[in-house]
């Protein structure tokens, strides 16, 4: 049974094109700011005021700017303004709000304004002539999914990867390539006895322009460039109206991606009661299109009077009419946001791409130069479904009602204030152009000396470059920062959806991220998928790169210059490693070294040595704030960070931060105890076996010495000796997990100190821990007396357990890989003089071959295998 109708929408809805001419009414005549009050609608249908009212205000603003001035001529004719070009809008309330700013408007042929303004989207040759101090309001690349059939094709790519993650667009076919498919699913519906209504659009239509609804897809024609969606024919109604939603997203930067969600926005409602389609009343556009450039032809149409009437509304009367009738409203506003942010993250390849192309060399760390208000469309079924319907890149910002302005004129003022744009940009972007200019010659220059070179030169100036890429990476982290907390300090209306303050949702976008550029790329993002991480997943934070900073510092002084991109290939000399072994001594009082302050617990059952002297019993001995240089704020010579507290219920801001601060101590205390507690299991060994097995390799650590360094410094790669690490690592936020009671670890500030323990421990490959072995292995505490983040002397504590679990859990893999090592040749009796004797006379007689290792022995699995015994074990334990 086959259903008739295919009515043409098209006619009717040609009818709006009046909204983009540029002289239409609303567009042209605008509201001053609480102009509304004082003005009877009745008067004016449209809202707008005369346009000689806004020619007085604009006359008014810039004689108080002479005024201003007037006392000083010289100064006033000097004195820089930001500017605006606008020729390319027709909207004023831009201008206005320009202006509300204090920005200068600037003649047409000014393409050296620092900010753009155009209704249409600009050529990629505009922007690449943009200087970087200046801002264009529009993105290469957007197109993407701002074309219905890119929108589709994008997101219909994703959906095959992540089916659960891109489901919120109707079911959509591309035409003229898909309709084989669609025909396909109509005669699937006919066999099925099911009936749907579909909405063909064209591909690149906007204002509802030739939209139509079929009852029957087989009457849908082949050749047409158009989208052929199923019709969602049971949405919300407000009113018994079908509506749909206007969200305003602000993008100010694809490299890296940022974006903002208004928290208002338009509810746009038809002027026809729904009924869902039928035969008879598919071509009602009243009743099925929402758009107000074709429902303002209504006569039913309603200008908004009040917050509860009208044809079009606030999203947030909508929010609250759904609280009552007891809509989940957070979850259809975190849905939504959701949608935005992997819709945008469906366009991020193709945008990055076109950005990059414009602007080859931009680096990330500067403003970005492009910035874009989208329109997203999105209708809501009857369970409160969001469903992406489509985005517009240049949506209206006519205000013919009061509700125009109010929501458009808060996104045009707030959108500028977080664009930042200052004075001082241009000079800065000079300064830069000059600087880069001179890098340039300086590099000419220096060409053809490198053969003259010695090995040394070379190495120092790989380690110069290491340091110049870290700076330049510290620039970057730095400058995130600010713009962070300038953008926080300036959300306005807005608030960020992207990047994430939600760790796990942001792991889940970086995902996506990546699979977006590897579809795209088709698997050729191997350096893509890096940089995603980098930027997106692992944000470098400001210490670690200090740290590395340093570090190279270190090598440079001390000489120790590797080669910057592998470590070494043979064996390390011995000069690099420790001389000196801690001194086992059974003298409980001597601390003088790191390692004699570090102490194992439940030494008492144990043999007593100053190495396993419990950390607890160094607590108690000395009592907090004792140690002076172990207190707070150890050295604040980096930059200090911004960590304000802001009381929100009065309580005194100092009273507050102190009762936070002593629920920090009380929880960092109870942390050392559980670190104090913590073992390293040996497989297969009680905790009394393993503690002996490593007073044993204590007191025959001459012996050892060479074979550990040998081990961890050159048969481990930097993969492996991170997963040593690691198994301390993972235990260590299981316990901070448990006491701190919090699921994202990584804000943890405590775990911020561990964390960059442990990334000293894996300094220069693996040297960090290694010199934690030597008589002054205490110089990894250096990582703090630099740092502006201060560290308390529990806090230290803390760490220097930590120090202490992972020198033990390297000595029980080396022991546990030389066990399984010489296992299959535990009768042989080769190199037996090279034993310790120690060993064989107490029993330890199985390391019996270290230096050749049997046929079957790979050194590249056992830590992994090691690894997975320990964390079995461990597991029940922390
Ligand atoms: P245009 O860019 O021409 O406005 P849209 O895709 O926004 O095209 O569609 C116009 C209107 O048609 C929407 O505002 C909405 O009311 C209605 N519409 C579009 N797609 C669907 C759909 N799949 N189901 C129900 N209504 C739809």
């Amino acid at each position: 049974m086959t259903l008739r109708q295919s009515t043409s929408l098209s006619s009717l809805s040609s009818l709006s094109r009046d909204n983009y001419s540029p002289n239409s009414h609303y567009t042209r005549n605008n509201l001053l700011p609480g102009q509304w009050k004082s003005r009877s609608i009745d008067r004016n249908m449209e809202g707008d005021l005369p346009e000689d009212n806004i020619q007085r205000h604009s006359s008014q603003s810039n004689k108080n700017k002479s005024e201003r001035g007037s006392g000083n001529k010289k100064k006033t004719k000097k004195k820089h303004l930001i500017t605006a070009n606008l020729s390319g809008t027709r909207y004023e309330v831009v201008r206005q709000m320009v202006e509300k700013l204090g920005y200068s408007v600037s003649k047409e042929d000014d393409w050296g304004a620092y900010l753009i303004w155009n209704d249409s989207f600009v050529s990629f040759d505009r922007i690449s002539d943009l200087k970087s101090y200046q801002r264009m309001n529009h993105f290469p690349g957007m197109g993407e999914i701002t074309r219905k059939d890119s929108l589709a094709r994008n997101i219909l790519r994703l959906q095959k990867v992540f089916p659960n993650e891109y489901d919120f667009i109707p079911k959509t076919w591309i035409l003229p390539s898909d309709y084989n498919l669609l025909l396909g699913h109509a005669r699937e519906l006919k066999s099925k006895k099911k009936q749907r209504t579909f909405i063909v659009k064209p591909s690149n239509g906007a204002q509802g322009h030739g939209i139509s609804l079929y009852r029957n897809a087989e009457k849908i024609m082949q050749s047409e460039h158009t989208i052929v969606q199923e019709y969602i024919d049971k949405p919300l109604l407000l009113d018994g109206f079908k509506f749909d939603l206007r969200v305003y997203v602000l993008v100010t930067s694809c490299d890296p991606l940022r974006i903002f969600l208004l928290n208002d926005g338009l509810v746009r409602l038809c002027t026809e009661r729904y009924i869902p389609p039928n035969d008879s009343n598919v071509g009602r556009l009243y009743m099925h299109l929402t758009n107000y450039s074709i429902n303002k032809h209504s006569e039913t149409y309603e200008k908004s009077m009040g917050v509860d009437t009208g044809s079009k509304r606030s999203i947030q009367y909508l929010n609250e009419y759904l609280r009552r009738n007891h809509h989940d409203v957070n979850k259809l506003w975190t849905d939504i946001s959701e949608m935005i942010v992997k819709t945008m993250i469906a366009a991020e390849p193709h945008v990055l791409h076109a950005y990059r192309m414009c602007r080859p060399g931009q680096s990330t760390a500067g403003d970005s130069v492009c910035f874009e208000i989208l329109g997203f469309d999105f209708m809501v079924d009857r369970k409160c479904r969001p469903w992406l319907i489509e985005i517009n890149r240049s949506p209206s910002f006519g205000t013919d009602e009061k509700i125009d302005y109010d929501i458009k004129s808060a996104l045009v003022e707030d959108t500028l204030k977080l664009l930042n744009i200052k004075i001082s940009d241009k000079r800065r972007n000079l300064a830069n152009q000059k600087a880069e200019a001179q890098k340039r010659l300086f590099r000419t220059t220096k060409k053809g000396d490198g053969s003259d070179m010695t090995e040394l030169q070379r190495k120092q100036q790989n380690i110069a470059k290491k340091k110049e890429e870290l700076k330049e990476q510290l620039n970057k982290v730095r400058k995130a920062t600010t713009r962070e907390d300038y953008e926080n300090r300036n959300l306005g209306r807005f608030r960020r959806i992207f990047p994430s303050d939600d760790r796990l949702r942001q792991e889940r976008y970086c995902n996506l991220m990546t699979t977006a550029f590897a579809t795209m790329l088709s698997g050729r993002n191997n350096n893509m998928q890096k940089e995603i991480e980098r930027t997106y997943n692992n944000r470098l934070r400001e210490e670690d790169i200090l740290d590395q900073i340093e570090q190279c510092e270190a090598d440079e002084k001390d000489g120790r210059l590797f080669p910057s991109h592998r470590p070494p290939r043979a064996p390390k000399p011995l000069t690099s490693m420790p001389e000196n072994l801690p001194t086992v001594s059974n003298d409980d009082e001597d601390d003088s070294d790191d390692d004699s302050i570090i102490k194992r617990p439940h030494s008492r059952s144990r043999p007593q040595s100053s190495h396993h002297r419990s950390n607890s019993e160094k607590t108690q001995n000395q009592r907090p704030g004792s140690n002076t240089s172990l207190q707070r704020s150890r050295s604040l010579t980096r930059v200090v960070g911004n960590n304000k507290t802001t009381s929100r219920n009065g309580l005194d801001e100092n009273v507050l931060s102190n009762i936070v601060r002593d629920k920090e101590d009380e929880l960092t205390r109870k942390t050392l105890t559980a670190l104090n507690e913590m073992r390293i299991k040996f497989p297969g060994k009680s905790d009394s076996e393993a503690d002996n097995l490593l007073d044993r390799l204590h007191e025959n650590m001459k012996f050892h010495k060479p074979r550990i360094a040998n081990y961890w410094l050159v048969k481990l790669d930097s993969i492996k000796r991170r997963k040593v690490i690691d198994i301390v690592r993972s235990n260590v936020r299981a316990v901070l997990q448990r006491i701190w009671k919090c699921s994202d670890i990584d804000s943890l500030r405590i775990y911020r100190i561990f964390s960059r323990v442990f990334n000293r421990l894996l300094w220069s490959h693996g040297q960090g821990l290694w010199n934690c072995f030597a008589s002054i292995g205490n110089t990894w505490e250096t990582i703090f007396s630099k740092s502006s983040d201060s560290i308390n002397e529990y806090e230290l504590y803390c760490c220097r357990r930590i120090v202490q679990l992972c020198k033990d859990c390297l000595l029980i893999v080396y022991q546990f890989a030389t066990e399984a090592k010489s296992a299959p040749q535990s009768n042989s009796d080769t190199e037996q003089d090279s034993q310790p004797p120690n060993l064989q006379r107490n029993g330890y007689g199985y390391v019996t071959s270290r230096d050749k290792p049997p046929a079957s022995w790979n050194p590249q699995t056992f830590s992994q295998r090691y690894s997975k015994l320990y964390q079995n074990k461990v597991e029940g334990m922390t």
